[in-house]
């Protein structure tokens, strides 16, 4: 009998001791409120040593208690699914903590980024500009006459245009740079590092690219759509002090009413923001 009790706690002690290595690995995944997990293994800790004095009586004394013996170990074993169980509920919490990132940095049908994320980003490639002091550029891109587009081919055909054009327009940025969506049928790009000139090459580049693009194909219809840009440059120390965030507004509202200077002007074309 006496073994069968030092085998009952020897297991039951193994089995907190693999629920103290789960607690462990549960406190590498926890990004707050780390210190109330971290009291689960020093509990368990704490409870594996006292085991230990009643194994070490068992072994050397004789001393033993059967039910004692077996609620430990059901309590071990209890235990052991808590942690495990745990563990896995948080495996599944960073897994969705993940997908709600990813659904809130980018616009669902086009997937460049959602206005939020390249505000977001802007703001810090302002801050990152004010100390290297390198202008950033604004690219604000609208389809013409896209309307035309969903009154004729219908709201689907518009929805294939808008993801082959955002899946042009991201092709042929730089990884430094940001693409994203600012409105039904209006993106905005962000050209680290480059000025007017630079920009205005880009800008050109993607008009040209797009007007030869064929976005989707109906029925034979080859459809093909035109847009009109308008750009605005930060030069780091040019403004007067101003917030990132206002700054991001500002340009942002710049290179919006470049953009709408393009269209009064005939569309199809870049115009640049000027005093
Ligand atoms: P303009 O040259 O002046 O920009 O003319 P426009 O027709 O492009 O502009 P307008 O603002 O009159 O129409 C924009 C259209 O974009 C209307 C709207 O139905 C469409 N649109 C906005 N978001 C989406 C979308 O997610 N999918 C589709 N298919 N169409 C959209
Ligand atoms: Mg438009
Ligand atoms: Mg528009």
């Amino acid at each position: 009998m006496k073994y069968l009790v030092i085998s009952i706690y020897v297991l039951a002690i193994g089995l907190q001791i693999y629920s103290v290595w789960f607690a462990f690995k549960l406190l590498k995944k926890v990004k707050s409120y780390a210190y109330s997990i971290f009291f689960i293994p020093l509990g368990l800790l704490i409870i594996i040593f006292d085991k230990l004095y009643y194994l070490i009586d068992c072994c050397l004394l004789g001393q033993y208690r059967i039910p004692e013996a077996i609620t430990y170990l059901l309590i071990s074993f209890f235990v052991l699914i808590g942690v495990v169980g745990l563990h896995k509920l948080f495996n599944v919490l960073e897994d969705q903590n993940e997908k709600l990132e990813l659904i809130s940095k980018t616009d669902h049908l086009t997937k460049a980024l959602s206005r939020l994320e390249i505000e977001s980003q802007i703001i810090q490639e302002i801050k990152r500009s004010e100390r290297s002091k390198h202008p950033i550029a604004f690219v604000m891109l609208d389809i013409d006459h896209f309307k035309k587009v969903n009154d004729s081919y219908g709201h689907g055909v518009g929805d294939l245009v808008l993801q082959a054009l955002s899946k042009y327009c991201a092709s042929q940025l730089r990884t430094v740079d940001a693409f994203g969506r600012v409105g039904g049928e209006e993106f905005l790009m962000m050209l680290a590092d480059t000025d007017e000139s630079e920009a205005l090459l880009v800008a050109e580049r993607i008009r040209e690219g797009v007007a030869s693009l064929v976005c989707a194909k109906v029925a034979g219809d080859e459809i093909k759509i035109q847009i009109s840009l308008g750009i605005s440059v930060y030069e780091p120390g040019l403004d007067a002090p101003e917030t990132p965030i206002q700054l991001m507004k500002k340009y942002f509202r710049r290179s919006d009413l470049a953009m709408y200077k393009a269209k009064q002007s005939g569309r199809n074309q870049t115009k640049c923001w000027h005093e």
